[in-house]
């Protein structure tokens, strides 16, 4: 499997984790009202689950596929690297 299509599945999880949290948010809300509590558990959810972006890097150089230009980060894996111009869906995982 590729680095990239690992990401990839990453990115999705991400993305189904925020949709879940939105309606964690939204059913408290109509249940028992305004809840920053709420928020603030999805939130803290999100930001442990995201950690795990950090292990996906280049293979060649180390760059991480969710950072652009070391700054920014993207919801979406890069599929070259920004760095080397590595294929990543062609480099196969090698991380941790
Ligand atoms: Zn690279």
């Amino acid at each position: 499997m590729s680095v990239y299509e690992r990401a990839r599945r990453h990115a999705l999880k991400m993305l189904l984790g925020v949709a879940i949290g939105v309606v964690f948010i939204i059913a408290v809300d109509l249940w028992i009202g305004h809840s920053s509590i709420a928020f603030a558990i999805v939130i803290f959810a999100l930001f442990m689950a995201n950690i795990g972006i950090l292990g996906f890097n280049c293979p060649n150089c180390r760059k991480n596929l969710f950072f652009y230009r070391g700054v920014l980060m993207l919801p979406w894996p890069n599929k070259i690297c920004g760095r080397c111009k590595t294929d990543l869906t062609k480099e196969p995982w090698k991380g941790k």
